[in-house]
Formats: structure tokens, sequence, C-alpha cells
């Protein structure tokens, strides 16, 4: 069965005066039907870029130079802005992490939503729509479904708003959901509670998720498979539980290392990575992780690692795991030897 979402290649830039920053570089995923993709990565990985170039909603100079993102089939890049309009709510749809500057505080919160439906189905009375809206503030589990409508969004918690934005994202039911960071602006119980939110509605209408955090431990509640990020590279992508299991990328390791753990030894210290992302305008030659990487070799500053298949549906790029890396301190000695994709 074709992928929902296919990106091959993807490349994107932002013209800059001290020159293009390559915020993505050649990034190829898919998304199937009813699967979550997590993305995660540090700020500047390109993991948003990746997403905002998918919505085609890159603002300022930011330009996709390259590759191909097909949704349903059909190329979106280079496509024009009143066909992406009428693509974009119906058959993917965006959430981000502030549902504050996403809302128009001057409209009731129905009407907002309502709005979404009107663009796309022109045929729906207002009667229809409003019952739809009250349908999916239900769906999302906001009480009083009826009495809310009429509400604005300031008399709203952070995690109501959110919800809200949620119903908007849904109301078309799009084949896709992008939900950048949606839970980094809530305490820790109303994003749990948003993410199983989140689960059990994908559960009912068998959408795609694409799910953008820097937390991996997020990723664990909702995702079936992970894309790590770095550099606006893919670094390693895997099945979730293979993922936690055998992580064969050391930044993966390193973003690992760093979840906290409530059953660990209350001695033992999280262990930050250290150093900073690289300069994107002038990307390291090599290993764009190399100057964070304990286990970095001359080969790794000079040249970019290939694509190297460590298990099924498992890939990392790492020349670790070349069947010819040095042995010693190697931590993928059991992964060794991975066919280069
Ligand atoms: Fe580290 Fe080299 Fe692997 Fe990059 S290629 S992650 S520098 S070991």
């Amino acid at each position: 069965m074709e992928p929902v979402l296919q990106v091959k290649d993807l490349k994107t830039s932002f013209l800059t005066s001290s020159g293009e920053v390559q915020a993505v570089r050649g990034v190829s995923f898919s998304v199937n039907k009813g699967e979550s993709v997590g993305i995660v990565g540090e700020s500047g990985s390109g993991k948003s870029v990746t997403s905002l170039s998918v919505m085609q909603l890159l603002t300022g100079t930011g330009k996709i130079v390259g590759g191909s993102v097909k949704l349903n089939g059909r190329e979106l890049v280079g496509i024009g802005t009143k066909e992406m309009r009428s693509i974009r709510g119906k058959e993917v749809a965006m959430i981000f992490q502030d549902p504050m500057t996403s809302l128009n505080p001057l409209l009731p919160v129905g009407e907002q939503v309502s709005e979404m439906l009107w663009a796309h189905e022109k045929d729906l009375s207002r009667a229809d729509r409003e019952a739809r809206v009250a349908e999916l503030f239900r769906m999302v589990r906001i009480p009083e479904a009826e009495k809310r409508l009429k509400s604005y969004p300031h008399e709203f918690s952070g995690g109501m708003r959110q919800r809200v934005m949620i119903a908007m994202a849904l109301a078309c039911k799009p084949d896709l959901l992008i939900a950048d960071e949606p839970t980094t602006a809530l305490d820790v119980s109303i994003q749990d509670q948003i993410l199983k939110l989140m689960r059990s509605i994908q559960r009912e209408i068998g959408m795609s998720i694409m799910f953008i955090t820097h937390d991996l431990g997020v990723v664990a509640e909702l995702c079936n498979r992970v894309i790590v990020m770095y550099g606006g590279l893919i670094m390693e992508q895997a099945d979730i539980l293979d993922l936690f299991e055998h992580p064969c990328h050391p930044y993966t390791m390193g973003l690992l290392a760093s979840i906290p753990d409530i059953n660990q030894d209350k001695q033992k210290r999280l262990q930050p990575i250290m150093g900073s992302p690289p300069d994107m305008i002038h990307p390291p030659k090599g290993c764009p992780f190399s100057p964070r990487c304990p286990y970095a070799c001359r080969v790794c500053l000079e040249e970019l690692p290939p694509i190297y298949t460590a298990g099924e549906g498992h890939v990392s790029r790492c020349w670790l795991l070349d069947a010819d890396a040095p042995a010693a301190d190697n931590p993928l000695s059991y992964a060794k030897g991975g066919k280069r994709g």
C-alpha cells in the first residue's frame, strides 16, 4: 500500500545575510496509513523545518531547494498556493506548540473550528457545522461541549486550548496529523492527558501521525517508529522498541541517557550531551555529530557516514557500523558489519 507521506531527499535552506542555512540536507522517510512516527532531535536538528516543508508553510527566506514530498501520491513541492490551501486541513493538518498564538483571541473557539469546516465543506449549513464542532469538542473531551462553543481562548486553560487545536486539526478528518511539540508548553500531568487523548483518537479514526519533539520519552508514549535527526540529517530510524533496546547511533545513545527515570539510582546523575549543535551555514565536512561524539575517529571528521542497515527497518548513519570500524571501545560491536543503505 502506498504510504500517506513519502519524503525523498528533501533539502530546505534559509538565505540569510551571513549565508545559506542548510536546515534540512537530504532527508528521506515515509509515514504509512495509521502509523505514528516520531521525529526527535534538539533545536536546530531540522525536525520542525522538515514538518513545515511538508506543510508548505516555510516563512521568510525558507525554501525547498531539492527533493520531493508526496502526500497520498501527489507531489507537494512546487504546488500552487491555492491548491495547497485545499489540501491543508483536509488531507494534512498541523498542531503547534503554543495554542494561544495559534488561536484568534477575538473569536469564540467554536467559531474558529467551524471556519475550518466551512473552508472545506461549503455545503454544510451553519447548524450542521455547529453540531459537528460540538461533536469534535466531545471527542477531544472538552467538558460541557455545547456550552464551551461560545467561550473565548482566554477562558480556557493551556491544556483545554490544545484540545481545541486538536479538534480544529481533526475537523476534516485529515489522513495525516503533524503535531509539532504539542505538549511542550503544558505541565507534565496535562501533557500525559493530551498524549493519551491523541493515542485514543488515532485508534478511533485511523489517521497517521507525525510527531515532532525533542523528547524521546514522549515518543515512547505515542509512536510506533522513531526518526532521530541531527544537523539536518536523519541519524537513526527504527521501530520504537528496537531503538530503545538497541540504539545504534551515539547521538541516540546520548538522548536516551538524558531521559530521567523514576526507578533510577538517585546518586546516578543524568548524562547531558556536551557541546552545541553545528553551525548550519558551514556544517562539518564529515559527521555533523563528530565535535560532540565520544567515539569520533579520523574518518568521522573527514567523510559524512553513509546510511547503514542495522536490522529490519533499522538504519543508522554512523561509521561505527562499518565492518572495518575499529573494535576498541566501539559500543556497537554487536551490530557491526551493517549493510550500506
Ligand atoms: Fe560518532 Fe563517528 Fe558515528 Fe559520527 S560517525 S556518530 S562521529 S562515531
